[in-house]
């Protein structure tokens, strides 16, 4: 098995609800276990501002799945959640599940880099992901602590039922 992470983010259609059951799919995908999750946090919109505030999440999963199969799997779990693709990029969407991490493995290949790209950025991946591995380091060696040192919230709020 090989431990994974997979970034959660919804900002459509319940984002709350979209994202329990995007985890409620990740603990019954083939051949792989859920081991954490973390709380859900609440983000600004990266992008485009005109769309709601977003729904952010980072499961830990271990899977016999090889790289391109757990992205089929993420991305039929997409589907079956509702999401439409659209041309807009960081446009709203219902469901949006990123393989961040895939143990050491570094990808790039036309359909797949991994770590993902965008990760060492955005606030609403490292927190959450800090959360449920606070010891992580990258595959380049770099700590998830010097990643967050250089992270500004920018408004990430761990999000309560209550507020
Ligand atoms: P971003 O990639 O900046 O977070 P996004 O998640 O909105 O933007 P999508 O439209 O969901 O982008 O995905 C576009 C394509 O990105 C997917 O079809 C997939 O092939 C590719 N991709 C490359 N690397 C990854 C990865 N690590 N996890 C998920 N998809 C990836
Ligand atoms: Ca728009
Ligand atoms: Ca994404
Ligand atoms: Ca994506």
């Amino acid at each position: 098995m090989t431990v994974c992470f997979i970034a959660i983010g919804s900002n459509l259609g319940n984002p709350v609800e979209k994202a329990k059951l995007a985890i409620e799919a990740l603990r019954a995908m083939p051949d792989s276990r859920l081991v954490s999750c973390s709380s859900l946090y609440c983000s600004k919109p990266m992008g485009p501002s005109d769309q709601p505030d977003y729904i952010n999440a980072v499961a830990q999963v271990e899977t016999d799945l090889e790289p391109l199969a757990l992205l089929d799997t993420l991305q039929q779990i997409e589907l079956e959640k509702g999401r439409v693709r659209k041309d807009e990029r960081w446009g709203p969407r219902t469901l949006d599940l990123d393989i961040l991490l895939y143990g050491d493995k570094q990808i790039a290949s036309e359909r797949l880099t991994v770590p993902h790209y965008g990760m060492k950025q955005r606030e609403f991946v490292l927190y959450p992901l800090a959360e449920i591995a606070p010891l992580l380091s990258m595959p380049d060696g770099k700590t998830i602590s010097d990643l967050l040192t250089a992270c500004p919230l920018n408004g990430l709020q761990k999000y309560s039922e209550t507020s």
